[in-house]
């Protein structure tokens, strides 16, 4: 595959564009001008990015780009960025490609020398990390976790030994569960951080323990209201490890023996909490 030159470029630019994850007034001057400027916006939701648009008295063409069309559409687009048109992506929040469509259309465009320019800007994750108080020199961006419980369980799992800060993105229907399997998957007293609502009117950070804040947001309604991103400590020490190995001996086992026998022998052989193995035996088949 050919490297993109970045001094000769051909045709129009491909602008990706951040927007506010809900106050308006992080949208950045440049991202504004580019946002006028562009032949036309490319737009997750039309309705949404008008609205936004309309606050800043901007009067852009707009096209629908979605998850749906996005692979198709990605032709047309760069045939007008070929014929010499600039274009702008924006999602409805934050920055586009980040859990949202876009990759298609920069791969389409980037695979035929236009250039792609990013007018960077807020996201949730990094606004999130910013604030979490948490090891920040290197972690893991998640996004959304499955949505089917025995998927969700089976992807923590395989997180519990990752030594890096964990983010998430989740939603307000299942951010208690999430919070439970997580209690069970990397143990109650992992350090975690649930940023809600950022940047808007009820944003709140909460830190504590994974246990303390399920208690929380079982106990507070309001606590589960919103948009969130969950940032996790890193499995940092043995006994994190230990948990880890227990549990995959555990599941490897527990596919021969009954549970309770299954996370005995775990323990003995890992190290790991019996009581936790046992757990994450029931966990896994109630849900
Ligand atoms: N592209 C966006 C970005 O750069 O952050 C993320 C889009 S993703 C479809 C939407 C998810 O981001 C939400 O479900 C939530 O997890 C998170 N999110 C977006 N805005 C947020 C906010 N203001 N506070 C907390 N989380 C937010």
């Amino acid at each position: 595959m050919p490297v993109q030159s970045a001094s000769a470029p051909s045709g129009g630019t491909l602008f990706i564009v951040a927007t506010p994850i809900g106050n308006l007034e992080d949208l950045s001057p440049r991202a504004q001008r580019t946002l006028a400027e562009v032949a036309a916006v490319c737009a997750e939701d039309t309705r949404h990015t008008r609205r936004l648009l309309g606050h800043y008295g901007i009067d852009a063409e707009l096209v629908a780009l979605h998850e749906h069309n996005e692979q198709a559409l990605a032709v047309r687009l760069v045939q007008r960025l070929e014929a010499g048109e600039s274009l702008a992506l924006v999602s409805d929040a934050g920055t586009p490609l980040v859990s949202d469509p876009g990759f298609r259309l920069v791969a389409a465009a980037r695979a035929v020398g236009i250039r792609v320019s990013p007018v960077p800007g807020p996201s949730a994750l990094i606004a999130a990390l910013s604030v979490a108080g948490l090891p920040s020199d290197r972690f893991a961006f998640e996004g959304f976790l499955p949505a089917k419980a025995a998927a969700r369980r089976e992807r923590l799992q395989k997180l519990a030994g990752e030594s890096r800060t964990l983010l998430f993105y989740e939603s307000s229907h299942r951010i208690a569960d999430t919070l439970e399997d997580m209690v069970v998957a990397f143990g109650a007293e992992r350090r975690a951080v649930l940023a809600r609502e950022l940047t808007k009117l009820f944003e709140t950070v909460l830190d504590g323990s994974l246990e303390a804040l399920r208690d929380r947001v079982q106990a507070d309604a309001d606590q589960r209201k919103g948009e969130f991103v969950l940032v996790v400590e890193g499995a940092g020490d043995d006994a994190d490890a230990a948990l880890a190995e227990g549990r995959r001996v555990y599941a490897l086992l527990s596919s021969h023996l009954p549970p309770s026998a299954a996370a005995r022998l775990a323990a003995e052989i890992t190290g790991a909490p019996r009581k936790a193995l046992y757990a994450t035996g029931q966990s896994s088949t109630d849900g």
